[in-house]
C-alpha cells in the first residue's frame, strides 16, 4: 500500500531547541502529512513518520521556512549535537548550549544541494558565528580538502554516523559517554568557564552472535582551553575520517579505531591534527541523571516545565493540549534527551492558568505515573523501523507493569524505579546498554537481558541472559520475567542475608556488573 512507500523524516535541533514557530509548523505537518504523531528521540529531535512521497517536497520546505533543518539528521556525518534541554540562564549552561550549536554549524554539510532539492535553491540559514567558519576553514595542519565544497567531509563522508553531545558537570542528561565526543565545560572558582574535558568513544550498536562488535563507554582524551574546542573537536573527526574503517560498516564506529589502536595512539594522532597536545583532564563532580521534569526557576525570572512523554510519542490529549498552550503563551520547548518536554520561558503568573490546563490534559499530577516510566525509554521498533527484529514501544506498556508487579510482590516500593529500556534491535538507540534493566531484541518476541548500568548513566551494562541461557548467581532476578517463585525467591535470599527484599533486589541489579 501507499505506507510502504512513506518516508520518515528527522529534524536536527542542536540542543533540543525549538522554538514556538517551529513547534507549531511541527505540530500541523504530523497531522497533515503524517500520522498524527510527533515523535521525540533519544537525541532531541522529531520523528515525523508515515510522510508518502508526493508529499515530501511540501513537509521539507515547511520544516526549513519554519528555520528547522532535516540537514545531517541522518547518514554517514555528524548527527544531532546534545545538550541539557534545560534552559538555565547561568553561564555554563548557557556555554554548553552555545558550544552544541557551534559544534553542530562546524560540521554541517557545506554543499548548497540540499537547499537546492528542497526549497529551489533559497537559502535558509541563521549567520554563522565566524569562529566557526574560520574553524572550519582551517587547513593548518592539513585537516581539510582545499579544494571540495565539503572542506571537512569531502566527497566520501565519514565512515559511519557520528554523535556528539556537550554539558555540564554533575548534569548527565545527556548520556555523556554513549557519544562518539563527549565534552563537558570547565569552570573556574567563580563560575565562568575556561574550557573542555573531552571524552571519546562511545557508542551503543552492536551486532548479535558477534562478540567482536559491543557498547562501548566514552574514555577521557584530555582538556582544551576554550578558544580551542572547534579545533579539537575537528581534528578528532578528521582522525576517524582517515583511519575509520570503511570496509565493514559494523566495526565503521570510531569506538573500533580506538578500541583497537588504544587511547594513547589515537590521542596523538588527533594532536597532529590538532597542532598541540591536549592538556590533562580536569577533576569532575560526580555524574547526575537529571531529568529536568516538573516546575524548575529558569534564572532570569522565568519558569521553565519538563514534562514526561511516554515513549517520546506525543499524540491523542496531550498533543492537543501541548499546542493550546504553546500556542497561547507563545512558549518555545525543548526537547531532552530521554524523550520528554520541556515548556521554556514561563512567566510566573501564568504557572497557575498552565498548571490547571496541563492537569485537565492528563499531563500533570494528580494522574498518577509510575516511576518507572518516568525512567524508561523504548525505541520505536515495530512496525516503524526497518531493523527491528521484535517490538519495543508496543510491548514496553506491559513489560513495566510486570516489572512493577514484581516489585510490589517483593516489597518495593510505589516511589522506587529503576532505569529500564527496551530496543527492538541491537542498534541499542534507546541506548539500553546503559540501563539498570535494558532489554534488547533478539527474535520474536526474544530478547537479551542486560544489567547493570546505574542510575546516572555511567557504566555498561553487561549481559545477562542470552538467548534463553540464564548465567550464574543472580539467576533468580531473571524471573521477574517468569514470575512466581520469583518472590518467593527474593524473599527467602532477603531473609538469610538480613535484609529487605527490596534492598536485595536492587543490589542484585545494581552490582550485578560487578560479580561478572
Ligand atoms: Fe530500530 Fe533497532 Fe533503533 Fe529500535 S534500536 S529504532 S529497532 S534501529
Amino acid at each position: 500500500g501507499a505506507r510502504s512507500y512513506s518516508f520518515m523524516l528527522r529534524t536536527k535541533n542542536p540542543c533540543g531547541k525549538v522554538s514556538n514557530q517551529l513547534y507549531l509548523a511541527m505540530d500541523d505537518l504530523a497531522d497533515q502529512f503524517g500520522i498524527g504523531t510527533l515523535r521525540l528521540t533519544t537525541r532531541q529531535t522529531f520523528q515525523l513518520h508515515g510522510v508518502v512521497k508526493k508529499d515530501l517536497k511540501t513537509v521539507m520546505s515547511t520544516i526549513i521556512k519554519n528555520m528547522g533543518s532535516t540537514l545531517g539528521a541522518c547518514g554517514d556525518l555528524n548527527r544531532n549535537v546534545l545538550a541539557p534541554a534545560a534552559p538555565f540562564v547561568r553561564e555554563d549552561y548557557l556555554f554548553a548550549q552555545q558550544t552544541a550549536d557551534n559544534i553542530a554549524a562546524l560540521l554541517t554539510p557545506q554543499s548548497g544541494f540540499y537547499y537546492d532539492m528542497w526549497v529551489d535553491g533559497e537559502k535558509f540559514m541563521t549567520a554563522e558565528p565566524p569562529e566557526v567558519v574560520k574553524a572550519r576553514n582551517d587547513n593548518s595542519h592539513g585537516t581539510n580538502f582545499p579544494d571540495s565544497a565539503e572542506p571537512i567531509y569531502g566527497t566520501q563522508f565519514l565512515p559511519r554516523k557520528f554523535k556528539v553531545a556537550v554539558t555540564v558537570p554533575t548534569d548527565n542528561s545527556v548520556d555523556l559517554l554513549t557519544n562518539d565526543i563527549g565534552v563537558v565545560v570547565v569552570s573556574d572558582d567563580n563560575g565562568v568557564p575556561q574550557g573542555f574535558n573531552i571524552y571519546v568513544g562511545g557508542g551503543m550498536g552492536r551486532t548479535h552472535r558477534m562478540e567482536t562488535t559491543f557498547p562501548r563507554l566514552a574514555e577521557p582524551l584530555g582538556y582544551v582551553p576554550k578558544e580551542d574546542i572547534l579545533y579539537a573537536v575537528k581534528a578528532i573527526v578528521v582522525t576517524q575520517r582517515e583511519n575509520g574503517r570503511r570496509d565493514d560498516r559494523r566495526y565503521s564506529r570510531m569506538k573500533y579505531l580506538i578500541d583497537s589502536w588504544g587511547i594513547e595512539k589515537f590521542r596523538s594522532v588527533v594532536e597532529q591534527y590538532y597542532g598541540k597536545k591536549f592538556e590533562p583532564s580536569r577533576e569532575l563532580p560526580e555524574w547526575e541523571f537529571k531529568s529536568h521534569l516538573g516546575w524548575h526557576e529558569q534564572g532570569d525570572g522565568r519558569l521553565f516545565c519538563g514534562l514526561h512523554v511516554d515513549n517520546g510519542r506525543v499524540k491523542g490529549t496531550m498533543k492537543k493540549t501541548l499546542r493550546e498552550i504553546i500556542e497561547k503563551y507563545n512558549l518555545n520547548v525543548r526537547i531532552t534527551p530521554n524523550q520528554n518536554i520541556v515548556l521554556c520561558d514561563i512567566r510566573p503568573s501564568w504557572k497557575r492558568p498552565i498548571t490547571v490546563a496541563l492537569a485537565q490534559g492528563g499531563l500533570l499530577p494528580p494522574t498518577y505515573v509510575d516511576p518507572l516510566n518516568i525512567t524508561a525509554m523504548a525505541c520505536p521498533a515495530l512496525p516503524l523501523c526497518p531493523l527491528a527484529i521484535t517490538e519495543a514501544e508496543r510491548g514496553i506498556p506491559d513489560l513495566l507493569r510486570r516489572v512493577r508487579g514484581v516489585f510490589e510482590k517483593v516489597g518495593l516500593q510505589y516511589n522506587e524505579s529503576i532505569v529500564v529500556r527496551v530496543t527492538g534491535c541491537p542498534n541499542g538507540c534507546a541506548r539500553p546498554y546503559m540501563a539498570e534493566l535494558g532489554l534488547v531484541g533478539d527474535g520474536p518476541n526474544s530478547y537479551q537481558i542486560w544489567l547493570g548500568g546505574t542510575p546516572a548513566q555511567t557504566t555498561l551494562a553487561r549481559t545477562f541472559m542470552n538467548k534463553g541461557v540464564p548465567k550464574s548467581s543472580s539467576r533468580y532476578y531473571l524471573k521477574l520475567f517468569t514470575d512466581k517463585e520469583t518472590y518467593e525467591t527474593v524473599d527467602a535470599l532477603a531473609h538469610i542475608e538480613n535484609k529487605t527484599a527490596h534492598q536485595l533486589a536492587m543490589e542484585v541489579i545494581r552490582n550485578f556488573a560487578a560479580s561478572q
